[in-house]
């Protein structure tokens, strides 16, 4: 269930992402100050999305979509004040900028931190988070649960149910949620993914997986907003 794709097998997605004429490319920003960015790099070169590491505020133009993964979200709001990218970005997903977060990526999109009320985020969006609500790196764990999966924000559409295989390193949790946030999984009542519109956060680790509803999902909504920034 894990990938470890062999470097033959990826190269084959990066190549036909990378053959595609750059004004044709679906653009899709990842996080890469500090943490797991290159296995969401690879998920989106599998759904065929063209990753951009983002590591300063110039590298935030021009993008469909970001990706802010997993890692230490302490250190990444850190790096985020420092380079002046934190409103930026925090403007260009107030905006619509879709956006897919795990893990730390979750943390620094809250609006609140518990415990930790000074350390700097984007605030955009309407939760409460408890990082490490899971223990530490060794009370790492993978289990198939079951989920909501997220729906596209421009379309009338119902949340489907699925089974997802959720790795979990060091997991915040969401201790609440505003009125425009829905659950999409809850485990012994702890909440583990929301969406709010064209943000979607979850407190598990999706890149780490075969399985690619996430990424695709993101690429789908970066598409639409690519279609209607023109
Ligand atoms: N506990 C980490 C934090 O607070 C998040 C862990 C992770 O991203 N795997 O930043």
């Amino acid at each position: 269930m894990l990938t470890h794709l062999s470097p033959i097998h990826i190269e084959k997605y990066i190549q036909e992402v990378e053959n595609v004429p750059s004004e044709k490319q679906i653009r899709i920003g990842v996080l890469a100050l500090q943490g797991a960015f290159i296995e969401h790099c690879h998920s989106l070169y599998r759904v065929g999305a063209k990753p951009v590491e983002v590591r300063t505020a110039e590298d935030l133009d021009g993008l469909h979509g970001i990706c802010l993964p997993g890692g230490e979200s302490t250190v990444m709001a850190k790096l985020l004040v420092q380079n002046n990218m934190l409103d930026k970005l925090a403007c260009l997903i107030n905006k619509g900028l879709p956006v897919f977060a795990t893990c730390a990526g979750l943390i620094l999109l809250s609006k609140e931190i518990i415990g930790f009320e000074n350390q700097p985020r984007l605030n955009c969006l309407d939760i409460a988070v408890n990082r490490n609500a899971f223990g530490r790196q060794i009370d790492s764990f993978v289990e198939e649960m079951e989920m909501l999966a997220p729906k596209h924000s421009y379309l009338n559409e119902e949340h489907k149910k699925v089974v997802f295989p959720a790795v979990f390193i060091r997991a915040p949790q969401v201790a609440s949620v505003g009125d425009n946030v829905e659950i999409l999984s809850k485990r012994e009542e702890r909440i583990l993914a929301v969406q709010q519109k064209s943000i979607v956060a979850v407190a598990f680790h999706p890149e780490l997986t075969e399985n690619m509803l996430f990424h695709t999902w993101l690429y789908e909504e970066a598409k639409h907003y690519k279609e209607i920034i023109k």
